[in-house]
């Protein structure tokens, strides 16, 4: 019979769990890592297509000089590409000068840095909010990129949020993908897969896992979920947390899908270079031409636009990339693409969504839903971090700060009950 008493649970195997549950192997604790799917890895999920690691989930490592998974895959030898990203460079489109680039770019810097500065001090308010009569031009490429960005249009996202969020401005790769590394950083921890907790009973002394093999019983855990698979199940904690539920869903999950295309005669493009689909709408998708210089185009669709391609799954998406293509560079494209891979995330169970924004005025969920419960509940991921949100490294080291907890709790509970043993040894 499976093991089924441990000191701590952690609660989802992707980023921030598979982090947590090495911290507390590390620390001696006797911790056990529980996951849905069939995979470690959560939202970084490489899959092999064609003979190319391919991620379907994230794919930068944003932040990459100061970004531990950066160190971890260093550390294993894994090669980090530092070609820089492709929207950091003019783009080679028709249809899209270079004079107009410059001035997309420089209303969308002026938009952030009135963000930025709006963020700090004032009300909150939807990002919209900070659009001038000056930027009607752009409007829909500044909602377009906050689609690709935050995962949603800007009347829905907080200000105050996106002003708290930190980037180094320092992206790279992995060719061997973001996914692979963070699934094999997990491997030999001890780990039930395929394994959905259903309810988390904090009635009795010890917590009580329910799961659909049978109940699992342990001190303390840590629970990862994405923020909106807490947010649909209020009765997942037993009492329920109802504070908890209510930061979670003031943290949704914005929506961002890949489908990758491979590309006949690539030659044509320049190896890692990008067009958008359209510039005058935001209901379109961005267009890595050549990533890794590997012959196929990775497209990336966000916002309501991919919630409702969703709806047709991967051959919508097929659809408008090649009816964006073909608007592009001409009849002839089709017959140069083929879908490869895809990923919905917004109809994926255990995920629900891509990466959390916050609502106008919830910024602070953040913080509310990263709060432990009773000294022994203690929650991570992606969502749960001020200034790293969104991103595979803010889950990890979300991940690492609920392990410290945990640990730090654990230790406290045995001290006091050494202390409690000697008292009672000195009266007697
Ligand atoms: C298309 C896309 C592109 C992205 N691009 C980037 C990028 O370039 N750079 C970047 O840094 N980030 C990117 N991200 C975001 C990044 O992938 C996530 O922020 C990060 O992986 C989240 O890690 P996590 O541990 O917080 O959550 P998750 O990875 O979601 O982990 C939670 C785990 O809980 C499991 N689970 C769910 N329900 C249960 C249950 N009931 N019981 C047990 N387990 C359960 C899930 O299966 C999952 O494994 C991208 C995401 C997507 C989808």
């Amino acid at each position: 019979m499976a093991k089924d008493q441990f000191e701590v649970v952690v609660i989802g195997g992707g980023a921030a769990g598979v982090a947590a549950a090495r911290r507390l192997r590390d620390a001696g604790l006797d911790a056990l890592l529980v996951e849905a799917r069939d995979r470690l890895g959560g939202r970084a999920w490489t899959k092999e297509v064609a003979g190319f690691a391919l991620d379907l989930g994230c794919g930068w490592l944003h932040s990459a000089d100061v970004n531990p998974w950066r160190e971890i895959a260093e550390r294993r030898g894994l090669a980090v590409d530092r070609t820089p990203p492709p929207w950091s460079r003019p783009q080679a489109q028709t249809g899209f000068s270079k004079a107009e680039q410059s001035a997309f770019i420089e209303t969308l810097m002026r938009f952030r840095n009135r963000a930025d500065a709006a963020g700090e001090d004032g009300p909150d308010r939807p990002a919209a909010a900070l659009l001038l009569k000056s930027d009607e031009r752009w409007r829909p490429m500044l909602d377009a990129i906050s689609t690709f960005y935050s995962g949603a249009e800007l009347d829905r996202v907080s200000v105050q949020d996106l002003a708290r969020y930190e980037d180094t401005g320092v992206n790279w790769r992995l060719a061997s993908g973001y996914g692979a590394l963070v699934a094999v950083y997990g491997a030999g921890l001890p780990t039930r897969l395929g394994c959905p907790v259903e309810r988390i009973d904090r009635r009795g002394r010890r917590l009580r896992l329910e799961t659909p093999d049978g109940p699992i019983v342990a001190d303390a855990a840590i629970v990862t979920l994405p923020s909106d698979v807490i947010a649909a199940k209020p009765s997942l904690f037993l009492p329920a947390l109802p504070d908890k539920t209510e930061a979670a869903a003031g943290l949704p999950l914005g929506l961002a899908d890949k489908l990758f295309l491979s590309l006949a005669e690539p030659e044509q493009f320049e190896k890692d270079s990008r067009c958008f689909g359209r510039t005058d709408r935001a209901g379109t998708a961005a267009y890595h031409l050549r990533p890794f210089g590997r012959p196929m185009i990775e497209s990336y669709f966000g916002g309501a636009l991919a919630a409702e391609l969703e709806k047709g799954g991967e051959q919508s998406f097929f659809e408008c990339a090649a009816e964006e293509l073909v608007g592009l560079f001409g009849a002839d494209f089709r017959r140069r693409i083929k879908p490869l891979a895809y990923h919905g995330w917004a109809a994926d169970p255990f995920a629900r969504g891509s990466y959390s924004y916050a609502l106008p005025g919830k910024a602070d969920c953040r913080a509310a839903l990263a709060a432990p419960v009773d000294n022994r509940l203690f929650f991570a991921g992606e969502a749960c971090s001020r200034e790293d949100f969104s991103t595979a490294h803010g889950a990890y080291r979300t991940g690492m700060a609920a392990a410290e907890q945990a640990i730090a709790a654990l230790r406290g509970a045995k001290a006091a009950a050494q202390t409690r043993g000697a008292n009672v040894s000195t009266i007697e």
